[in-house]
């Protein structure tokens, strides 16, 4: 038996009573487990089993592709979106499907049993945001940017990802009013190699250094974003993850398209 720290990323119907869940646990990484009794009224985990509840659980680990065993499951955190005061039904709803973004981009984006403690973190803190009262599509954006570091994605922005040339866009002689950025590259592309290049997005210098700001390990405070890095990194990032993963993820039409919607 195992313990662990976890965020329920998917539950589906199993049986008259019971659960299988896609769990983001803190020390294994993602599991998939079965969660017997859990649809009962009275059954063994209460109401610890809902999407994006954070909880500690025990699991028996099985061996292969083969479903764990969720034997215990105690609710530490409620996802609230639907519950926060003082704002209209729409934007709870806003705050409700950009948790659902979260939790449909970790099941794309994470393997199972491959653990990464500091995206589990970072998830928390953005939940926490999500339903609080931080600027919804600038943490939805922060959380994105960190998590394509943590995972190992994190496009060059420093040099031209083809030739490799320097490109110092933070540098005050910088005159450039554009930059392009190669999508299947994954970074910054010179002058000189542009033209070579296909799917590729032009942004602001300033733009990308928020970018590159965000892309690190502890993650920007979403305030960080202005609305015009906003409206330019929303579609170029949006665009960058769909060139990854190779299809649109399910929720990303829900997206914010302003800074503090
Ligand atoms: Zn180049």
């Amino acid at each position: 038996m195992e313990k662990s720290d976890a965020i329920v990323l998917r539950t589906i119907e199993f049986s008259e009573t019971s659960l299988i869940v896609t769990l983001l646990t803190r020390e294994f990484g993602k599991l998939g487990a079965i969660a017997k009794g859990a649809r009962r009224p009275k059954g063994p985990f209460e109401s610890a089993l809902n999407l994006l509840s954070v909880c500690r659980i025990v699991v028996i680990r099985k061996a292969n592709d083969n479903l764990d065993l969720l034997t215990e499951a105690k609710l530490e955190r409620r996802f609230r979106a639907t519950e926060l005061p003082g704002l209209t039904q729409q934007q709870r709803l806003n705050r409700l499907y950009a948790g659902y973004y979260i939790a449909e981009m970790l099941r794309l984006w994470t393997d199972d049993s491959d653990p990464h403690p500091d995206l589990y973190d970072a998830t928390l803190q953005t939940l926490k945001r999500i339903d609080g009262d931080a600027p919804l599509g600038a943490s939805v954006l922060a959380f994105e940017l960190q998590a394509i570091h943590l995972l190992g994605h994190g496009p060059r922005t420093d040099s031209c990802v083809d030739c490799s040339a320097p490109m110092d866009h933070r540098s005050p002689n910088f005159d450039k009013k554009t930059v392009t950025f190669g999508l299947l590259e994954g970074g910054v592309l010179c002058d000189r190699c542009s033209p070579n290049h296909h799917q590729t997005v032009v942004c602001s210098p300033n733009a990308l250094q928020a970018l590159q700001k965000g892309l690190c390990l502890e993650g920007i405070p979403p305030e960080t974003f202005t609305p015009a890095n906003y409206s330019e990194l929303r579609p170029l990032v949006s665009r960058y993850i769909v060139t990854m993963l190779g299809f649109v993820p399910r929720m990303s039409r829900f997206l914010p398209t302003a800074v503090d919607v």
